[in-house]
């Protein structure tokens, strides 16, 4: 075999993305050179990101009509030429949405060998969950006895922030799209409460749900919800601010009617980007692999079957079809 698939980015989305926003294309596989290794793609990891980044965001690489879908991937040397990979090694890296790609070996990740399913690198073993901690320890300042609200709960990111928040002895209340999620974060993830935020009045149930009010609002989604959550916030909060995943497909300016709280409360509001942070993130997936082995992360994925369904996985979790992770498995 000689050619594979890859994904281009066709055109700007208007508002959420569609399926002729990208373009299944046949290419010649790449040959590795001296220092690189060939790997074929078992899992894609799909990431809010994305959609950021099909409408020019700098913060992740500019993408043009024609270039190769970005995306981060794991899969399995099938050709190395470099001394430290061999055959069969499993890696983590950014691959596009291709079949396959050819990765420098240098800095690349190889994955411990209990890391099963593979896909699992790219969430609750992976940069998901790393954002989390992240987000948690040097934006948030966590420590035992907070209270921590996280939007977007029953996500890559928001199922990751609850759990770590718990180990931390944290008290952790989710708001999460559904009862069903809302269920899932509780009974599965450990949550100690979960509000719905497409029913009823968001800021009376915060306000039910945490009378102690919020010391961390880890915030995935922006817009009104964070403003909700700024009105519950405590003196000296910290609000790490990680996704705006509501204002993802806007067209009008971002508004936020409450900023005095910050003044007021002495907020500290802060935005932080994973890819930004890349020893902490290392650090923070030594610390996951130990709790993971150690049985004290749960997870779910959402997993797409087929490398034709990136576009549509995308589009799922884009609109809160996904539970933990969506990946695509690609074999
Ligand atoms: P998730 O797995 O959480 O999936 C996205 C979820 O967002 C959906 O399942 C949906 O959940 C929720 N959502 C979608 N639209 C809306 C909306 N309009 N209002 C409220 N919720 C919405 O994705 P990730 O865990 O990968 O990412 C979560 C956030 O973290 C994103 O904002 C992302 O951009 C950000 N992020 C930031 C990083 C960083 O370095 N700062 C790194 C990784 C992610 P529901 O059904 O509950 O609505």
């Amino acid at each position: 075999m000689t050619t594979h698939r890859e994904f281009q980015f066709a055109k700007v989305p208007s508002g959420m993305p569609t399926e002729d926003c990208f373009k299944l294309v046949e290419a010649a596989i790449p040959q590795a050179g001296e220092g690189e290794v060939l790997v074929k793609t078992h899992f894609l990891s799909i990431d809010p990101y994305m959609r950021r980044a099909m409408s020019g965001s700098k913060a992740y690489g500019q993408m043009r009509p024609g270039s190769v879908m970005i995306g981060r991937g794991t899969g399995i040397v099938i050709e190395s030429r470099h001394a430290n990979f061999k055959e069969g090694d499993a890696v983590q890296s950014e691959f596009g949405w291709r079949e396959h790609v050819v990765l420098k070996g240098d800095g690349l990740r190889k994955l411990v060998s209990d890391l099963q399913p593979l896909s699992l690198s790219v969430g609750v073993l992976g940069q998901s969950a790393a954002t989390a901690w992240v987000g948690l320890h040097d934006v948030g300042d966590i420590q035992e006895g907070l209270t921590v609200v996280v939007s977007a709960a029953a996500g890559a990111v928001g199922s990751a922030v609850g759990q770590i928040a718990r180990i931390k002895g944290c008290r952790v209340v989710g708001i999460a799209g559904g009862p069903a999620k809302c269920r899932h974060v509780i009974d599965d993830l450990g949550f100690d409460d979960c509000i719905d935020y497409k029913v009823g009045n968001l800021s009376q149930a915060l306000g039910e749900a945490v009378p102690e009010g919020i010391d961390i609002y880890y915030d995935n989604v922006g817009g009104e919800t964070l403003e909700v959550a700024l009105d519950h916030v405590n003196d000296e909060a910290r609000v790490p601010i990680c996704g705006q995943i509501s204002r993802y497909n806007a067209t009008e300016p971002a508004v936020l009617r409450n900023v005095e709280v910050l003044l007021d409360k002495g907020v500290r509001l802060q935005g932080f980007r994973i890819g930004s942070r890349l020893a902490r993130r290392d650090e923070a997936l030594e610390q996951l692999l130990d709790w993971w082995r150690a049985d004290k992360l749960k997870y779910r994925e959402t997993v797409s079957v087929g490398f034709e369904t990136a576009p549509a996985a995308l589009i799922n979790m884009l609109t809160g079809g996904n539970y933990g992770k969506q990946v695509v498995q690609v074999v």
